[in-house]
């Protein structure tokens, strides 16, 4: 059989080409699917599904922490921020560097949300897993070889996001990278790709939701915010990404988008993530999931006299 230039030959497995190459990452590498589990208790691959939501750069910790506040009352369980940013030019806001990292780790605690965040560097791997549950490596680095085996040496999980024009099996060999490592949480998130059009910022490739199912035992997730750039049009597609099976979201949320150092165009209010939260349940029950758990903060008193139903008393957290 011919495949076009760079596609390596593999055997076909329900119509989907998948390559040898792919020896830790492919489908039937495991018996079971992967499920991804940060410390909190945040599973993204199992049938809960993952809602990572907080703003696109950590500004301050008011910000911060309003955000964080909003989002977990509004049912996410992932606090997104970034402390060091990929910017395209030198002169734009670069984040707040390790002053950003205890920020997202002291509003996450307080509002029982696991911290994902981005490292750009393989020298900062060491430092971010102190303070982050999930390492994202972000579309401008999904091919930075030596991050990618940094993160593998680690034991925290990594959210690797889809190249700015990765095909989907360069995507899968960075993911191989990691696991190379001995790092076995992955997931891979589609956050869109460049194309030919600019009305949107990039064009989200849905398809590759139910591709990946056939392709690899790793989660999928969707980044609706990176992948059209306009606030207005993140619900639709957000809603359409857990119909079609993603295990979770990654969405920005900012208390002001008019006055976010980056993104604004398209991050949500808080109101507007929490109108999507109240849409997305039926939708995930459709497609055979649910909404990650609601928690409510107790004191600490009170957590640590209660019931089996506490799965943190050091958090001061019970399930509601
Ligand atoms: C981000 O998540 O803020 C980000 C920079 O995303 P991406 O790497 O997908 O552009
Ligand atoms: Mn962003």
């Amino acid at each position: 059989m011919r495949h076009s230039a760079g596609v390596e030959a593999g055997r076909m497995e329900r119509g989907v080409n998948v390559p040898q190459s792919y020896r830790l990452v492919r489908r039937d590498a495991r018996a079971e699917r992967t499920v991804v589990r940060l410390r909190t208790g945040a599973t993204f691959g199992g049938d809960e599904i993952a809602i990572c939501a907080g703003p696109c750069g950590v500004e301050s910790a008011e910000q911060l922490e309003t955000v964080a506040r909003a989002v977990a009352a509004a049912g996410a369980n992932v606090l997104r921020g970034g402390a060091y940013k990929p910017r395209t030019s030198p002169y734009s806001f670069q984040g707040l560097g390790e002053e950003g990292l205890k920020l997202l780790r002291h509003a996450a605690d307080r509002n029982h949300l696991a911290v994902v965040t981005e490292v750009m560097d393989p020298r900062d791997v060491e430092n971010v897993v102190r303070y982050a549950d999930m390492l994202q490596i972000g579309a401008r680095n999904m091919q930075n070889f030596p991050l990618l085996r940094e993160a593998g040496a680690t034991r925290t999980p990594v959210l690797l996001k889809r190249g700015l024009s990765a095909t989907v099996q360069e995507w899968l060999l960075a993911a191989e990278y990691v696991l190379l490592g001995g790092n076995e949480g992955v997931v891979l998130c589609e956050r869109g790709v460049r194309s030919f059009d600019v009305a949107t910022r990039n064009v989200l490739d849905i398809s590759v939701v139910p591709l990946l199912e056939d392709m690899t035992h790793l989660p999928v997730i969707v980044d609706p915010s990176h992948a059209v750039g306009i606030a207005r049009l993140v619900p639709p597609i957000a809603v359409a990404s857990v119909a079609i099976g993603a295990h979770g979201l990654l969405i920005e949320v900012h208390p002001d988008p008019a006055s976010a150092l980056s993104d604004g165009a398209q991050s949500l209010d808080c109101a507007q993530f929490e109108a999507l939260m109240r849409r997305l349940g039926p939708v995930a029950e459709v497609a055979g999931r649910r909404l990650p758990r609601r928690y409510r903060v107790v004191s600490a008193e009170s957590a640590s006299k209660a019931d089996s139903a506490v799965r943190s008393s050091s958090s001061g957290v019970k399930l509601a």
